[in-house]
């Protein structure tokens, strides 16, 4: 990484994941009921991946496939806050606190809206942050496209860090 002067950086992270039978849906870290979980060699949390994604890239440390291999089987079924906290751990050590997280979930169903408040706490709490600093909505895409048939989810997230003076 090349000298960095910039006291804030903005990253940002988009994920897909299909539904799939037979496994738990975790959506930010929250189990929620459905009768449909996400196929992934984790657990499938694509709101997190989005943070995670967002995270490393406003940090510019790499990607989340990298760090955490899906080939790798310590991370089969993984929560994937787990990772969160894990990158987290690398982000600080390059001298940045999160400013904010802003966060968006696209499906047609579940409802997003009841989990909202419990997603922005598993999340911030994944990052050692004040829940304040975390915003997660709900949007359908109006039976548009993939995730308007269906056939999985889509989160996009950004993320703030700031330097530690
Ligand atoms: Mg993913």
């Amino acid at each position: 990484m090349y000298p960095d002067l910039t006291p804030i950086r903005i990253g940002i992270g988009i994920d897909a994941h299909r539904f799939v039978a037979g496994r738990p849906l975790v959506l930010g870290g929250v189990t929620i009921p459905f009768d449909l979980g996400l196929e992934a060699h984790s657990d499938g949390d694509v709101l997190s991946h989005a943070v995670l994604d967002a995270l490393l890239g406003a940090a510019n440390a790499g990607d989340k496939g990298k760090l955490f291999p899906p080939t790798d089987p310590r991370f089969k079924d993984v929560r994937s806050t787990l990772l969160l906290h894990e990158a987290m751990r690398e982000v600080i050590k390059l001298g940045y606190e999160v400013g904010n997280v802003d966060a968006s979930v696209m499906c047609e169903e579940p409802r997003i809206g009841p989990f909202r408040e419990e997603m922005c706490d598993a999340i911030a709490t994944a990052l050692g942050i004040d829940t304040s600093r975390v915003s997660v909505k709900g949007t359908t895409l109006e039976g548009m496209g993939f995730t308007g048939r269906k056939e999985g989810i889509a989160a996009i997230a950004t993320v703030l860090l700031v330097k530690q003076q």
